[in-house]
């Protein structure tokens, strides 16, 4: 991983009262992680390399750190700058984030990459706004890398952060109502100087310290600024308008595999959900409502919408989340040497699987028909 050596910067005052006692914490208790400069080595001139920071927090978009860190070091041993991803192909970008999820994101860090190549010669703007016109750079991600990279005083407010705020201002407005809000405070307590030791230590406070379920106040360094603390119930924040139930769709997977061991599989199409990934033959996914019977959804489930007549062994159900449904696949598996043709399949080996850009879904749908083969 490389990193850009600057001038050590002239250590000012902190400017919030927050933001001194938060980072003289981080300064002691900042979390390690592969993309990131320690507060000794920022203080020594050391500073982030803005594609690292770029890369680790498209990554982090609705992933835990824990499961990034492997996939990052992997991106950087792939292709360690800018100029190295934008010239990957977009099957190889999505064959190393299979598993990662939110596959749109891996089709949007390959076009930001061309863009930041082409147009700007390689090297990320030092702009917030600038930041936002690129794909897959939301409000989130371009103030995250413009205080981390370019220590741009910018409020920096994910998941963690607003538990953070909403505590230590005992917010009473609902989310998703009060993000405005949040990020009016947020803005408030960050301080000019060091926004991106900042911006990372609110993180790791909302990540080690003030957690959803028991935070160890006692140990918090701004629990003498938190509302919530004071009123002593810290876990009433944040406040959430109850959830809508998430609907269910059904549908049917088919396994189909070679007297040699492959697997036949076929390319999603481009858009939506999915796009561009690998999957096996499957049937559309179909919501129901709560008039469906039984009967009604084993008509959605069942081996009717095969590509092709075969005997097909049912190999049990599985279950997968997305955001917006939960989806319920029953799978079958048939053992054949041909398939009709088609222009988007292709026979893969079962041992090489791994090498396939297969969305965990699909991963688990080739589980339950051929056990453990992604362990
Ligand atoms: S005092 Fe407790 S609730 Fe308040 S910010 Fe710290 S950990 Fe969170």
């Amino acid at each position: 991983m490389t990193h850009i050596r600057y001038k050590a910067l002239t250590q000012k005052s902190t400017s919030t009262p927050h933001a001194g006692k938060l980072l003289a914490w981080y300064d002691r208790h900042h979390r390690i992680l592969p993309w990131r400069i320690s507060p000794a080595d920022y203080a020594q001139g050391l500073r982030p390399d803005p594609y690292c920071v770029w890369l680790s927090e498209v990554m982090l978009q609705q992933t835990t750190v824990e499961a990034v860190k492997a996939y990052f070091l992997k991106f950087i041993r792939l292709w360690p700058d800018v100029q190295a991803l934008a010239a990957a192909t977009e099957d190889d970008v999505l064959r190393a984030w299979a598993g990662l999820g939110y596959y749109s994101r891996a089709r949007n860090l390959k076009k930001c990459a061309s863009i930041i190549t082409d147009k700007y010669q390689g090297r990320f703007p030092a702009d917030i706004e600038m930041l936002r016109q690129l794909p897959g750079i939301g409000d989130y991600t371009s103030a995250a890398i413009a205080a981390i990279a370019f220590n741009i005083p910018a409020a920096v407010v994910d998941g963690n952060v607003e538990r953070v705020i909403s505590r230590l201002f005992a917010i009473k407005t609902a989310l998703p109502q009060a993000k405005s809000e949040i990020r009016r405070l947020s803005r408030q307590i960050t301080p000019q100087n060091r926004p991106g030791d900042f911006a990372q230590a609110m993180m790791d406070l909302g990540a080690t310290i003030c957690t959803p379920r028991k935070p160890a106040c006692i140990l918090c360094p701004l629990n003498a600024h938190c509302a919530a603390y004071t009123e002593g119930e810290p876990e009433f924040y944040p406040v959430k308008a109850p959830k809508k139930a998430r609907p269910v769709r059904y549908g049917a997977g088919f396994v189909i595999v070679s007297p040699d061991n492959k697997v036949y599989l076929r390319k999603r199409a481009d858009q939506g959900l999915l796009g561009g990934m690998s999957e096996v033959p499957n049937s559309d996914w179909l919501a129901v409502d709560d008039t469906a019977t039984p009967a009604s959804i084993a008509r959605l489930t069942n081996a009717e919408s095969a590509p092709f007549a075969a005997q097909w062994l049912p190999c049990g159900s599985i279950t997968h989340i997305f955001t917006h449904f939960e989806l319920r696949l029953s799978i079958y598996k048939t053992v054949t040497a041909t398939v009709p043709p088609s222009n988007n399949g292709w026979w893969a080996d079962a041992d090489r699987l791994h090498e396939e850009a297969l969305p965990t879904v699909m991963k688990k749908a080739i589980n339950a028909a051929l056990p453990d083969i992604f362990k």
